[in-house]
């Protein structure tokens, strides 16, 4: 089965067209500056010089069907119709309290993305365009709904309540929801193949490390601890957010600077974080460069994201009573092995003790880079949420396929 993972974003969609038979991706791509009259579509084949082109792409709708004209071109598609396209998967960033899995689009669950748009006012309208947009170009195809929150519905009340007068959760579903699901979901399937465990045995700690960065705290295979919240603002430091704070001081720096609540939003989320204590950069590789030479900022930006990353692990620690595996994942969590060598240092209470030959090597590979008498193992986990959404939708629509001829047939006895 071919399955196309999509994930729309307000003036972008990136997509992957997924062979389910191996798992393997045959195409993946992207629609930049959608909206615009120099639009740009590139697609990526494994084995072959990658695509670009620049056009005029108005609407979401004319943007898949230039993913599906790319896809399915005679010369560098590689299918030979759209018709081979089975299902879509779509990535959905807020599921609410009411999407606890994945599922199949239809008219409830279209109304019920749309009702989520307050929590997630630049993610969730976007997907819908995606979704619509499918609709319009593959009429009949079935789609699936993966959602960047479902892994973290498990959280007991205890961790995603927020101290506040409860009428604001009852009215207005304030509370802690998290982020990052569906790669801190894939990671913890990983880790467990690796050790070669039960996941329902094991006490995981996944640090997914990029632009936006979070940690999760997963007992049994459950998220029970997340350290994003109500927004993906809350939590670990990041490249351009400020992670934790005292909510204080956003009354206290609107009243001195004479600011909005869109300043300091705009502030909190685009201008703290890494750039901001390093005046330098948001990105964690320049941040390492400067350090390299003797930036003071960038050493700073770089112990305060240690730092915070190393309380969540303790915190979560303790939430667990225990912990059995470390994973890193993302940009940063993948590549920097002296971010991770650092995070793990003060550690050695918890019994971590990394592999500095192993936590050096150079491999795109899952891996780990404990020692072998660490009493927590530590891996490397590259992350891969397209696939977790190709497999969710493939496992939906198989179902819905074997249910639908098992009604036949009941039908047919009958
Ligand atoms: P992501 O959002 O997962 O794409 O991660 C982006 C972040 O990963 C940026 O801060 C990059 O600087 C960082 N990153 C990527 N490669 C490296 C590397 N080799 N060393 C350090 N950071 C890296």
């Amino acid at each position: 089965m071919k399955i196309l993972v999509i994930n729309a974003g307000s003036s972008s969609l990136k997509y992957q067209l997924y062979d389910m038979t191996a798992e393997t991706v045959l195409a993946s791509g992207s629609v930049e500056r959608i909206g615009m009259e120099t639009s740009i579509v590139t697609q990526a084949v494994p084995g072959r010089p990658d695509m670009r082109e620049v056009s005029e792409i108005l609407d979401h709708v004319t943007a898949v069907k230039r993913l599906l004209d790319m896809i399915a071109h005679p010369e560098y598609g590689v299918i030979e119709s759209i018709a081979e396209v089975q299902a879509v998967g779509h990535r959905v960033v807020h599921g609410g309290e009411v999407f606890k899995q994945s599922v199949l689009v239809d008219e409830t669950v279209k109304l019920e993305i749309r009702q989520l748009f307050d929590l997630a006012p630049l993610h969730n309208p976007a997907h819908m365009m995606g979704i619509t947009a499918v609709e319009t170009n593959l009429p009949g195809v079935p789609q699936a709904v993966v959602f960047d929150t479902a892994f973290h519905q498990t959280m007991p009340e205890v961790a995603y309540l927020y101290p506040i007068p409860k009428v604001l959760y009852r009215r207005h579903k304030i509370r802690r929801y998290g982020f990052h699901g569906t790669s801190h979901h894939y990671v913890s399937d990983q880790a467990a193949e690796l050790l070669g465990r039960p996941l329902d045995e094991l006490k995981m700690i996944s640090c997914h490390i990029g632009n936006g960065a979070s940690c999760t705290a997963i007992q049994h295979g459950v998220s029970v601890d997340t350290s994003m919240g109500l927004t993906p603002l809350e939590g670990l430091m990041m490249g351009t957010r400020s992670g934790d704070l005292d909510p204080a001081i956003v009354p206290f720096t609107m009243n001195k600077e004479d600011l909005t609540l869109s300043d300091v939003n705009s502030m909190l989320n685009k201008h703290s974080g890494l750039v901001a204590i390093s005046g330098l950069s948001s990105d964690m590789r320049e941040i390492e460069e400067a350090m390299a030479e003797g930036d003071r900022n960038a050493r700073l930006a770089f112990d305060m994201y240690v730092y915070r990353l190393r309380k969540y692990i303790g915190a979560y620690t303790a939430v667990m009573d225990g912990v059995d595996a470390l994973v890193f994942t993302a940009g940063i969590g993948e590549n920097s092995s002296s971010l991770r060598a650092e995070v793990c240092k003060n550690l050695s209470y918890l019994g971590v003790k990394l592999d500095d030959a192993k936590n050096g090597m150079r491999t795109k590979k899952p891996r780990e880079i404990s020692a072998p008498d660490s009493r927590v193992r530590v891996l490397v986990i590259p992350t891969n949420e397209e696939l977790l959404i190709a497999r969710d939708t493939y496992k939906l629509v198989t179902e819905q396929a074997s249910s639908l001829s098992g009604q036949r047939e009941e039908g047919t006895d009958a």
